[in-house]
């Protein structure tokens, strides 16, 4: 039997109520949801609401340092790597912040064949890739949903000599159950979607035509695909559309819900600022547009409040803003990105028909070298999803110290890697220290596997983790 949505777990009200209740907090207030937050086991609306209302240099600095505290303990100096691939920019919808939308006229539409799909996932691979996310408009003209579904087969079934791909992650439109049902059949990794914003009167302002219009259909789509059996599943909201403090109450109620059905929240929580694009005003001129300074407390307030959701960090964001958000929480991020569909392949940045300008414009191995001087480990490990550690099992793994204890030595022999099969030997170098120091600092059994896992990959073999 299906799991019966409720789709006004969305409260506005109570959103409103509380953000008025908290807008000033005083110091004592601020600091028991510090204290709290320090135990790591997330935090409430009021807390969030809390959190919203810091202002003062001193208590942003203590937010911070706090963020910067969970991020450390739980997924220590790892950083997880993966690359966006655009199948399709076809869309049926008017989503008025986007290239993509249907009455754009400024962009070259273009549907990816399977044929160029491979082509993109090899580019993609020789880059060094191991986790796509593949994303596309929604219209699939010629053969419906089939087409997504082939091409996620293409997507794992592309091949060199050096690798493969080993985890697909999917960023599509909502589906039905059913259809949900056939995207894990092809073995996905985490499907995500993005509300856009949990604010219902902006919702339909920004949403003009097409089958998103409808905020139930899309603030339900989570709940089908958990009920067809997807474990990992991430979130997301469109920073810019509408006030942060009220999306990020609102999103705590969609994770409160999911927890609420299904035993656990999502996997991963991104967070998308609104970035120019062709064609579109809103995009350019954002209502509620979101401060630099806003935008690191945002990721610091979901650091403290859901301590073991991923956050995923775009290359929409500069360079820049990308460091400074790792210290913060953020535990993947994209590299090399191109939203425009065949542009891996051409080798040309086509900002005009990408969905929305980059911020960060570097290579792959450019990003790995910048991330392993700062003393992040980039990971391109894939070993939960392999040994079926998603959804409860791995929230249940992901205990302070089990991550670290898996994931650590396995994100070292997925560095190690890439650093022997794509690296530039600039980017070896600063790799290699940073493995063996990383090694040095470690102890126990952490120590041990790390060891093991990094010679078998120096002596020749690939894809090892535990
Ligand atoms: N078409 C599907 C959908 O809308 O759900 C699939 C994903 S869409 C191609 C990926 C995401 O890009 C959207 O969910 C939206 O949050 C984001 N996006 C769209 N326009 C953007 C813009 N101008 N700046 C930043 N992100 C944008
Ligand atoms: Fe289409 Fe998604 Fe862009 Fe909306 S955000 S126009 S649904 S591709």
């Amino acid at each position: 039997m299906e799991t019966i949505i409720n789709n006004t777990f969305i409260n506005e009200g109570q959103i409103s109520d509380i953000l008025q209740k908290y807008s000033k907090p005083d110091q004592a207030q601020v600091k028991d949801v510090i204290t709290k937050a320090q135990e790591l086991k997330g935090l409430n609306l009021e807390d969030v609401a809390v959190l919203t209302g810091i202002n003062d240099p001193l208590q942003l600095h203590e937010l911070f340092e706090t963020a910067n505290f969970i991020k450390d303990t739980i997924y220590g100096n790892r950083l997880v790597i993966f690359a966006p691939l655009y199948i399709s920019n076809l869309c049926a919808n008017e989503c008025t912040y986007c290239a993509f939308r249907a009455k754009n006229k400024g962009i070259t539409r273009k549907v990816l064949n399977q044929e160029e799909i491979a082509n993109e996932t090899i580019a993609l691979i020789n880059q060094g890739h191991k986790r796509l996310l593949m994303v596309a408009g929604e219209a699939y003209p010629k053969q419906g949903f089939q087409y997504v579904l082939e091409s996620i087969r293409t997507l794992y079934e592309s091949k060199t000599d050096k690798g493969n791909i080993r985890r697909v992650n999917v960023n599509i439109a909502p589906l039905s159950t059913e259809e949900f049902r056939q995207l894990k059949n092809e073995n996905i990794g985490t499907y995500q979607i993005f509300q856009e914003t949990y604010h219902r009167e902006t919702y339909s302002k920004v949403h003009l035509g097409g089958k998103k219009r409808d905020y139930n259909w899309r603030i339900s789509s989570l709940h089908r695909a958990m009920e067809a059996g997807i474990d990992d599943v991430g979130i997301g909201v469109l920073f810019g559309l509408f006030d942060y403090r009220f999306e990020l109450l609102a999103m705590m109620q969609h994770i409160n819900e999911l927890e609420k059905v299904f035993g656990v929240g999502p996997h991963t929580i991104s967070v998308p600022r609104l970035e120019p694009a062709t064609g579109s005003d809103i995009a350019s001129h954002p209502p509620f547009a979101v401060s630099d300074l806003e935008f690191r407390k945002i990721v610091a307030i979901l650091r403290l409040a859901v301590p073991y959701t991923g956050i995923i960090m775009s290359t929409r964001e500069t360079a820049q803003m990308r460091r400074d958000t790792f210290a913060l929480g953020v535990s993947q991020i994209s590299a090399g990105s191109r939203t425009n569909p065949g542009g891996y392949e051409d080798e040309i940045e086509n900002e005009i028909d990408g969905q929305f300008s980059l911020g960060d414009h570097r290579p792959l191995d450019e990003v790995i070298r910048d991330v392993a001087g700062m003393g992040y480990v980039p990971s391109f490990c894939t070993g939960c999803y392999r040994l079926g550690r998603t959804g409860q099992d791995f929230m249940d793994l992901a205990k302070p110290g089990a991550i670290k204890s898996h994931c650590g030595p396995n994100a070292l022999s997925s560095f190690m890697e890439y650093l022997n099969d794509y690296a530039s030997s600039e980017t070896k170098k600063v790799g290699t220290e940073l493995i063996e120091k990383t090694i040095k600092e470690l102890e126990g059994l952490p120590k041990d596997r790390a060891r093991k896992l990094v010679d078998r990959v120096i002596n020749g073999q690939k894809d090892v983790f535990c």
